[in-house]
């Protein structure tokens, strides 16, 4: 018989994976908004085995049950279905406000409900935090700073602008020159620091993401100088690993799918474009960190190493040892060209930077997804 109990304590407890115990006193009461997604599902991961309470809203929009199904049933975890563009009445001490979509096919397949997210949803959590007392991490995104354009493409801007001002109105080349002299004397800044205000297109294909989580900063400041919330505002980079979605759209799922598949591999433009990637391990830990820190200005996370397009999608094909062929693509609208944090002052201020080597980063995410392939291929779901 105590063989049996050991046992069916031994299950219990491996239901769920291992789970630190906290003093009341530490444990904190934790809200995720967009929990199920990609970056939520990680970052629950992490602060259930830290040994707080999570309680995960979500409107599965883009996130999926199954990313948080492991934690289902355990007393620590709650998971709301629920739209963050109506108000939420709960109590919690930390607000963790990711839910947005975040890839641009997902983000513009319905523009106005990507705009009310970020501005009613943050406004209903900002208004949450208010009532209750407790601190928001709003998940902001380095496409705040918008397009940083290349030297070529700004002196390119120019003419092209030159030849329509003249054919409206007649003016002069030199009085069409005029507005971008400024643009001129002010280079683009890259790597990008918290300092830079941004360069967006306000009626751009990416409006509605970009100019939504601009307002959603300016919200967090407001509601912090007027009403005394604390915020606290991460400006993630590009993000990769398990969990993200198989057809977001961004180039490391489009390149590992198309590699695996033995596919093309779409480059837009000549690959010259840069992106650097950080780990989802890495931010996470980075959030975390920010979350209990006492800087209250917005913060880089991401990982400085920057890479072409082109080196991206050659690393990929190695490492998946694929046949596919790079082919390369007319270049998208709005395409930032060089995207690379600065993360001095997370690494200053937090301590924090990412640890994880891109090819191990990379090689996980290979492994999921070729798993995620061979699911779909038995149609054990959808
Ligand atoms: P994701 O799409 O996987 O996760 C977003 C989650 O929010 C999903 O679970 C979705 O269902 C949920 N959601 C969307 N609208 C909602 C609503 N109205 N109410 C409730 N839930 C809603 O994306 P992700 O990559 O995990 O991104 C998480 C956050 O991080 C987003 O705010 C995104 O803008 C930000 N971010 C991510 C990256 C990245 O590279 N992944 C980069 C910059 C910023």
């Amino acid at each position: 018989l105590r063989e049996k109990i050991r046992e069916l304590e031994l299950s219990f407890t491996q239901k769920y994976p291992p789970v630190k115990f906290l003093s009341e006193k530490d444990r904190k009461r934790i809200l995720i908004t967009g929990g199920a997604g990609f970056v939520g599902s990680h970052l629950t991961d992490k602060l259930m085995m830290d040994g707080h309470e999570v309680t995960v809203v979500d409107n599965f929009f883009t996130g999926r049950k199954r990313n948080v199904e492991h934690w289902i049933g355990h007393e620590n975890f709650e998971l709301i279905n629920h739209d963050v563009v109506e108000p939420l009445y709960i109590e919690v001490d930390q607000i963790y406000h990711l839910a947005s979509p975040a890839s641009p096919p997902n983000y513009m397949y319905n523009p106005i409900k990507t705009l009310k997210t970020n501005t009613i949803g943050t406004l209903n959590m900002l208004g949450l935090a208010k009532r209750v007392g407790a601190r928001l991490l709003l998940a902001s995104t380095s496409e705040v700073y918008g397009v940083s354009l290349s030297w070529t493409n700004a002196i390119h801007c120019m003419k092209e602008r030159k030849k329509l001002l003249s054919l409206e109105n007649g003016s002069s080349i030199n009085s069409a020159v005029g507005p971008f002299i400024a643009f001129k004397l002010h280079p683009e800044v890259h790597p990008q620091n918290e300092e830079y205000w941004g360069h967006v297109n306000p009626i751009g294909p990416r409006a509605c993401y970009d100019e939504g989580k601009r307002v959603a900063e300016t919200m967090c400041y407001a509601y912090m100088k007027q009403e005394g919330v604390e915020v606290r505002v991460a400006r993630i980079f590009n993000t990769f690993g398990s969990r993200m979605h198989m057809n977001d759209g961004r180039v490391v799922s489009n390149f590992i799918l198309q590699a695996l598949q033995g596919e093309p591999l779409t480059v837009y433009g000549s690959g010259s474009q840069t992106r650097a990637f950080q780990y989802v391990s890495d931010l996470v830990n980075g959030l975390v960190s920010l979350m209990n820190s006492n800087v209250s200005s917005p913060v880089n996370l991401g990982n400085p190493e920057e890479h072409t397009i082109l080196e991206f999608a050659q690393l990929i094909k190695s490492l998946v040892v694929s046949r596919s062929h790079i082919q390369f693509l007319p270049e998208a609208q709005d395409d930032p060209q060089r995207r690379r944090p600065d993360i001095r002052k997370a690494k200053m201020l937090l301590g924090w930077e990412p640890v994880v080597p891109l090819e191990e980063g990379l090689n996980k995410t290979i492994q999921y997804f070729s798993r995620e392939l061979e699911h779909q291929a038995n149609n054990q779901y959808i």
